[in-house]
């Protein structure tokens, strides 16, 4: 198949371009490099089945592929609330235009949603029925609101104009090639372990997190993007539920850090738990994650280790 990834070049797209490729599709991968990177897909350039496009999912496109995996959007509070206009003018109107042409060239697309759709979640662990509890005027809600949006958008193109659709809400992913300066919690703690720096917990550490090795993920997008006759959506991650304390004393022992851990602030709207119900991945899609947290994690240190010793 030809194969459209928007957010190609960012952390999940450039995994999951490579994944394509791996399994014979040809991949258009669409960026506009706002936190992605040509170092994520320099690898992938010389393969004869591998595209590049700079481009904006915010301007119309028009491209002929079977398949559209839409990931394009800054996932990163940081990156993400940097130009929060620029972020919801993202997820909707850059949602729209893939939507228009999903539904011109009758191709199938994916939806990159989040666990953030269920924004301080008071169900837990958070199962695809319940509705969330989002802050609609707060610092995040550019990013939540912009993804309930785009899934808004995504049922009603399937249901006025018969959009073969497919929605996964993501949550926390890390691994290989996730941005040095995003801010988000793997990134940092394993900089600041492999620096022997503090280790910056925001607020008590008491909130939760439940963290999914980037592979798994990307087997649990394939398997949804090619399963019939269920569009989601499906809540992809990893069940496995720690303290944000528990994961910064799990760093400093994997990386034998001389790290101590001090606590900072903690964010507007952070939400204090957070952990998928995957009952239905695992019944529809046969999906489970693979990889324990240590092991991701050693891999990741590996990552992070050799961009520290490249410079
Ligand atoms: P990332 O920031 O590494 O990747 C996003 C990519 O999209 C980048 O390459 C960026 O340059 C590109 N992009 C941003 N705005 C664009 C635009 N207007 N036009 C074209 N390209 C644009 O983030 P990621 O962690 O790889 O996340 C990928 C997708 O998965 C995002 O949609 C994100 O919301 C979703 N997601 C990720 C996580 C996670 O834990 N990583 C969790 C939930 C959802
Ligand atoms: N966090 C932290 N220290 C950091 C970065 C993040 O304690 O240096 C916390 C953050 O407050 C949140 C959790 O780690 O409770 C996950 O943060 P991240 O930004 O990675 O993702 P999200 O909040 O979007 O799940």
């Amino acid at each position: 198949m030809r194969i459209l990834v928007t957010g190609g070049a960012g952390f999940i797209g450039s995994h999951l371009c490579e994944r394509l490729l791996d399994d014979g599709h040809d991949v258009i991968c669409l960026d506009n490099f706002y936190t992605g990177s040509k170092d994520n897909i320099i690898h992938l350039m010389d393969n004869h089945r591998f595209e590049v496009i700079r481009h904006d999912i915010v301007e119309p496109i028009l491209l002929e592929v079977d398949r559209i995996y839409n990931l394009a959007c800054p996932a990163s509070p940081v990156h993400y609330q940097y130009n929060p206009v620029k972020t919801v003018k993202t997820s909707v109107m850059g949602t729209i235009n893939l939507l228009g042409m999903a539904k011109r060239i009758k191709a199938r697309i994916l939806q990159a949603s989040t666990s953030e759709v269920y924004g301080d979640p008071q169900v837990h662990p958070q199962t695809e029925g319940y509705w969330g509890n989002v802050n609609p005027i707060g610092i995040r809600s550019c990013y939540d609101e912009g993804k309930r949006v785009a899934e808004t958008l995504m049922m009603d193109y399937h249901r006025q104009n018969k959009v073969d659709i497919r929605i996964i809400r993501i949550f926390n992913t890390y691994g290989p090639r996730m941005a040095e300066n995003d801010g988000r919690v793997v990134s940092n703690f394993m900089l600041q372990a492999l620096r022997n720096e503090d280790i910056t917990v925001y607020g008590d550490g008491s909130q939760t997190r439940s963290f999914c090795y980037v592979d798994d993920l990307v087997e649990g997008m394939i398997r949804m993007m090619e399963c019939d006759g269920f569009i989601g959506p499906v809540n992809l991650g990893n069940p496995v539920e720690n303290t944000i304390l528990e994961f910064a004393e799990k760093i400093v022992r994997i990386t034998g850090a001389a790290s101590r851990v001090i606590f900072n602030p903690l964010p507007q709207d952070d939400p204090k738990q957070r952990r998928p119900d995957i009952s239905l991945a695992s019944g529809k899609l046969g999906w489970t994650p693979a990889v324990d947290l240590e092991t991701g994690l050693r891999r990741t240190a590996g990552y992070f280790a050799d961009r520290l010793a490249k410079g």
